[in-house]
């Protein structure tokens, strides 16, 4: 099968007609998505679209662009929504500089959260952007104190990939590896091991070849894992049985 491990399903595109994109994965051969929530009300909307799909788990979280602070009222609400039977992380959390908002803001959301998964013992899905010296610093302090770190749609490079490599994080790839030019990608294979691999679509964005550009959904995770499997010279099919094992290592609760 094969396994979306980052997808957004509360997202507008899809909150309407989640019943035909769940037979799109279905008819696709995925068997596995994860939806991820970006903001309290998403990710208790991801709780219910969880309970209604067997195949969908999710995570709870605040997403350092959507501004909501990690204060206590928001960390008791994600700590409920972590007691449910199908959630199997915090997320997504993390830092974006790219639009220059307040770091100092985002990193008390960012490591509260990670307080939070490391006193609650749940694995986290981090969202990273133009900001990897401050990332490493935070895996690096709580690398051991969680069951597992998953870096969504890794795009730190190869050198930074090794370091969290031996910190033991998960690296998630999406559509972006699948783009001509990706030269980061092959160098990122060179230090990262298949036993650390994920595949992700973070739809409705990041569409893979041919779809580029278009509404990305959970459908379409398997370009991605053809294109792992290409890129580290293994059969699709064993990429897939790899991947599945990685998913459930890095997510509890999701079999
Ligand atoms: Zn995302």
């Amino acid at each position: 099968m094969y396994i979306d491990t980052h997808a957004h399903l509360t997202d507008e595109s899809f909150i309407s007609r989640i019943d035909e994109v769940a037979n799109g994965w279905r008819e696709a051969g995925v068997g596995k998505v994860i939806n991820i929530g970006y903001d309290i009300k998403s990710s208790q909307e991801s709780a219910f679209i969880a309970q209604k799909y067997p195949e969908v788990y999710f995570c709870a979280g605040l997403h350092p662009s959507d501004g909501e602070p990690a204060d206590a009222l928001a960390l008791e609400k994600i700590y409920e929504l972590t007691r449910h039977p199908k959630c199997v992380g915090i997320g997504e959390i993390g830092l974006d500089y790219h639009y220059g908002e307040d770091r100092a803001a985002q990193m008390r959301s960012f490591t509260a959260q990670m307080d939070l998964a490391a006193e609650i013992s749940v694995p986290v899905s981090i969202h990273a952007r133009d900001c990897t010296a401050d990332m490493l610093s935070v895996v690096k302090a709580y690398a051991g104190k969680l069951p597992s770190i998953v870096l969504h749609c890794y795009s730190m490079g190869a050198e930074s990939a090794k370091i969290f490599s031996r910190l033991g994080c998960y690296f998630a790839f999406g559509g972006a590896i699948t783009f001509k030019n990706n030269r980061q990608i092959c160098e990122v294979k060179e230090v990262v091991a298949t036993d650390r691999l994920l595949t992700e679509t973070d739809c409705p964005y990041m569409a893979p070849v041919p779809y580029r550009g278009k509404t990305n959904e959970p459908k379409y995770v398997g370009l991605v894992c053809n294109k792992l499997a290409e890129l580290y010279g293994v059969s699709d099919g064993d990429m897939q049985r790899i991947l599945e094992e990685n998913t459930n290592n890095a997510f509890r609760r999701n079999k």
